[in-house]
């Protein structure tokens, strides 16, 4: 008897190709992220990975990396170059990217003129991923397709296999209908996404948003929970709130090593009389990382008192390189940091002195694990100040990474996070676009007693250690396996 498959479709395989000198490539494999959430999958499924593997192979080089990849349960879908640049850097990332994040195209230009072009290379990668989806199903195995990368894969899948067990995850927000409707391309997707049997979101504004989208772009029948895409050759589409989590295990167990203990002591030596305030955040513009280092400038103003009581350690990991607004972010980030004179001297010129250094250590590039684990662990304070945001797992990390201390920190959250739904009673809320009232909450995170901190977090930690990464992807399996069933009573 065979056991049923899950095949996880997302954009990238969980490998890093790498050429060594004499021009061989070898497969690394990616840890953490989508890859421990969905690790317990395995207990109940066979599971295979399809995605592009990272890298453009030519013909002799694809057989050995699909060798390769097999071996690790992945099945690599190749793209060239020139497609990668127009679906994933054009039309996923500077397209729909942004859209789902608020940020609408510059007002005298429609997105339409420039982007005709992308939107065809994101049919054409939507189609050579379904291709690949086709060439490993067989059937009552269950497709998971991932992220907004792939919104049109429901609807070739569906009229390529028409009883093929179909879910849907989005990791972004879904915006607010007055904002996707702005989407030229907005009919076929949302009609390609109802040939799933389960859309999976973050939180409930977020399937909300999308079936006020639904209300409006289509006449179909719907209900609280779902839609009845039938008529479009689609089928009774449930929508579900399934919010991701963390595997806290992972940090809690990180922190115990011998290594991440040193490091958590020379980092208190480091930063020793001052209080850290921490920020993580990939280089993306909807972090609102300039918004928080005009805050923590606004906050050093109204207390100059604390300018040598207190760092602001901002890791901000490179991302997307490619595209230019992230180029212009980084400009944007490292000027407001240091390089101007003028914004230097808001941020920590004037408040620096040479027996203590600047207040603001700003490092742009990645960090491993433990490193991470550490400076969770040594900060009084995360400052999260995202402008919108799926669900920000850095908060979650942060409060696995405070349990147990004696004096746990404080986490100040943006409310345009999705994890302000989860951890708001557990955190300082903040509006990032009022600056003052950010600046104000670094001071009372900072001035909080001990009784206080310790109800935020127990009231956090609790929720990060029941939502766990594994549970989200148990729980997205089960409501797709009863959606496909809820679909074989109705037919
Ligand atoms: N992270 C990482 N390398 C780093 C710093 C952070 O891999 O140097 C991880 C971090 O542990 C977290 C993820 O990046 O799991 C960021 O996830 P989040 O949901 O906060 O934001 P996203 O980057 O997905 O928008």
């Amino acid at each position: 008897h065979r056991r049923q498959k899950v095949l996880v479709v997302a954009n990238r395989l969980p490998t890093k190709p790498k050429r060594d000198a004499d021009g061989n490539w070898t497969f690394e494999r990616c840890s953490g992220g989508l890859v421990s959430c969905l690790a317990g999958i395995r207990a109940k499924f066979d599971m295979v990975w399809l995605g592009w593997p990272g890298a453009d192979f030519n013909d002799v080089e694809k057989d050995i990396v699909a060798n390769e990849a097999m071996k690790q349960g992945c099945y690599p879908v190749f793209l060239r170059q020139n497609l990668i640049d127009e679906y994933y850097n054009g039309f996923a990332n500077n397209v729909l990217w942004p859209l789902f994040h608020y940020i609408m195209p510059p007002f005298d230009k429609g997105v339409n003129e420039c982007s005709t072009g992308q939107w065809e290379a994101y049919r054409k990668a939507n189609e050579i991923f379904t291709e690949a989806i086709l060439s490993v199903y067989e059937d009552d195995d269950y497709v998971w397709i991932h992220d907004y990368h792939l919104m049109l894969v429901p609807k070739f899948l569906r009229e390529a296999k028409p009883d093929c067990n179909i879910g849907w995850f989005l990791h972004t927000p879904f915006p607010s209908a007055e904002i996707y409707r702005t989407l030229p391309w907005r009919q076929e997707i949302i009609e390609s996404l109802l040939h799933a049997n389960l859309l999976g979101f973050h939180v409930y504004d977020y399937l909300r948003h999308f079936l006020s989208s639904c209300v409006q772009l289509t006449s179909l029948e719907i209900s609280a929970h779902s839609v009845d895409a039938t008529s479009i050759g689609g089928c009774i589409v449930t929508c579900a709130t399934v919010p991701i989590g963390i595997s806290p295990d992972e940090f809690l167990t990180g922190l115990q090593k011998p290594e991440v203990k040193q490091q958590i002591e020379q980092l208190h030596e480091q930063y020793a009389g001052r209080k850290v305030i921490l920020g993580i955040d990939r280089l993306d513009y909807m972090k609102g990382i300039p918004h928080k280092l005009m805050s923590f400038g606004r906050f050093l103003e109204n207390h100059p008192d604390w300018a040598d009581k207190c760092v602001l350690v901002q890791l901000a990991v490179p991302s997307r390189r490619d595209v230019p607004e992230y180029q212009r972010l980084q400009r944007q980030v490292h000027e407001l940091v240091g390089d101007s004179a003028e914004v230097r001297r808001q941020i920590s010129g004037k408040h620096s002195s040479i027996a203590t250094g600047v207040p603001v250590i700003y490092m742009d590039s990645s960090m491993s694990p433990d490193d991470l684990s550490a400076l969770y662990n040594v900060a009084d304070v995360a400052l999260i100040t995202s402008l919108r945001d799926g669900m920000n797992l850095v908060s979650y990390e942060y409060i696995a990474c405070q349990h147990g201390k004696t004096v746990p920190g404080v986490l100040i959250l943006s409310e345009f996070a999705g994890a302000a739904q989860s951890l708001g009673a557990g955190s300082i809320r903040v509006n990032p676009w009022h600056l003052q009232d950010t600046a104000h909450a670094i001071y009372e995170a900072l001035m909080m007693g001990s009784e206080e901190r310790e109800a935020l977090h127990d009231y956090a930690f609790k929720y990060v250690s029941e939502h766990t990464a594994q549970k989200w992807a148990e729980t997205f399996l089960q409501c797709l396996q009863e959606a496909c069933s809820d679909l074989m009573e109705v037919t």
